[in-house]
């Protein structure tokens, strides 16, 4: 049963009801995919994969995973920004390709159309219909140009009839004032935010003698968005915002969107545009729930740039178990990606995991600002670096030091340093000593 306001029927399904809407899509994608883009048909003809045999949602498996490597290859092979995965409307003027320069693996290509930017700002209003957003007010949002996200918040501020205050550079801790200002001015009810961008504001409020809670006060959700965050990191910014809700959420220029409801148990999958699978990195199967794996997810919209199994080289869990909230969609977290992994003893570890061991192991450092020191890891020790505050006494960072010792098995040392820069918060990186300590 549904106890949370559904944006729209979609969200009465039951599991099983939607995986067959899921089903239905896929194949109608996959047709069209098959039937005008190259780089799909080229495939599925090498792979013997006939999109007509697809019957159910097992069957996706039979298609093989792209990774953005395999998209870069091709772009370098032709030398064209286009791979044979864009649609256009009519394969002409309302088709727009963006250079996106985010994320770690080279350029991304995003070709938009208009029935793209409507299919995806729907399913945006979903995701943030489920993070608390109603409709009226304002609704400062950050604009990250190089996502594209930014094509779609616009539709959203005009689907809910809201006045939308987009404040450039808001990806940059310099630009923290221009946020503070928004928000005085335009007392919105709805704000998105990268996560560190919210401690720079938080920063500036206080160099500016306001008080949070004040600057807050008109906010009822808060939305923060580029990385995952930890139970004690969501406290930790309920707590100096004064905001009631605090959702994150997740979401890729090529497809990939997921929001956690009230409940903050994972990421409701947003239907309309997606499907998820998490997959063993090695075999390529799927992984049981709760374990680890490469999240790999399929557009569900037959518009703009398709991407169908698309590795997006990000690390995920999913739950399909049923959430108080009702919503049917599984849930999944995002907890990294492949390149932040590090071993250490006997131990493969994300700075995520340190995060959340930190935080259950000494609750008076959740929300902490601190870096994993490189040089300590090739040493086979672990060793954190916290910013100094008020709580980093010594015994209380003696007594991390040996919590974290115990929980991974390792040498652990924890330190203090003087003067970490503002946006390492709420997304510890792994830095050299020298880095660290600048
Ligand atoms: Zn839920």
């Amino acid at each position: 049963m549904l106890n949370t306001e559904p944006f729209d029927a979609l969200d009465r399904l039951s599991l099983a009801e939607l995986e067959r809407w899921w089903a239905r899509r896929l194949r109608a994608v996959l047709a069209v995919a098959a039937r005008e883009l190259p780089f799909y048909s080229e495939r599925f003809a090498a792979t013997g994969f006939d999109p007509a045999s697809f019957r159910t949602l097992a069957d996706l498996r039979r298609l093989s995973v792209v990774a953005k490597a395999d998209l870069l290859a091709v772009q370098r092979l032709t030398r064209s920004r286009r791979v044979g995965i864009e649609r256009g409307a009519d394969g002409s003027a309302s088709r727009a390709t963006f250079s996106l320069s985010s994320g770690t693996a080279g350029t991304t290509f995003v070709t938009h159309t208009a029935q793209w930017r409507r299919a995806q700002g729907l399913s945006s209003c979903r995701a943030h219909w489920w993070a608390g957003l109603r409709p009226g007010g304002s609704f400062v949002m950050s604009a990250p140009a190089w996502h594209s996200y930014a094509a779609i918040q616009p539709f959203i501020a005009a689907h809910f009839g809201m006045r939308c205050v987009v404040v450039s550079g808001t990806y940059l801790p310099r630009f923290a004032e221009r946020i503070v200002d928004a928000i005085l001015h335009f007392k919105p009810r709805f704000v998105t935010m990268f996560l560190p961008m919210v401690f720079s504001v938080l920063a500036v409020a206080r160099e500016k003698k306001l008080c949070s809670y004040r600057l807050f006060e008109s906010v009822e959700s808060l939305v923060v968005t580029g990385a995952p965050i930890t139970p004690g990191m969501r406290d930790h910014l309920k707590a100096g915002t004064g905001v009631g809700r605090v959702a994150e959420i997740a979401g890729t220029s090529e497809n990939l969107l997921a929001v956690d409801c009230p409940q903050a148990c994972g990421l409701h999958v947003v239907p309309d545009t997606c499907y998820v699978e998490i997959i063993d990195r090695r075999s390529g199967n799927h992984v049981a729930d709760g374990q680890r794996g490469s999240v790999v997810n399929s557009a569900m919209i037959p518009h703009g740039s398709l991407y169908l199994r698309y590795d997006s080289g990000d690390i995920g869990v999913m739950d399909r178990s049923a959430c108080p909230c009702g919503l049917p969609s599984p849930r999944i977290k995002l907890l990294g990606r492949w390149e932040d992994c590090f071993t250490v003893g006997a131990q493969t570890l994300l700075p995520y995991d340190v995060q959340l061991a930190l935080e259950q192991e000494v609750p008076e450092l959740s929300g902490s600002t601190f870096v994993i020191v490189r040089e300590s890891l090739t040493a086979g020790r672990l060793r954190i670096l916290l910013a100094e505050s008020q709580h980093s006494s010594g015994a209380l960072l003696d007594y991390a030091q040996k919590a974290l010792s115990q929980r991974f098995d390792v040498t652990a040392e924890v330190g203090a340093a003087r003067n970490l820069p503002l946006r390492f918060k709420g997304v510890p990186p792994i830095l050299s000593e020298r880095e660290a300590q600048l």
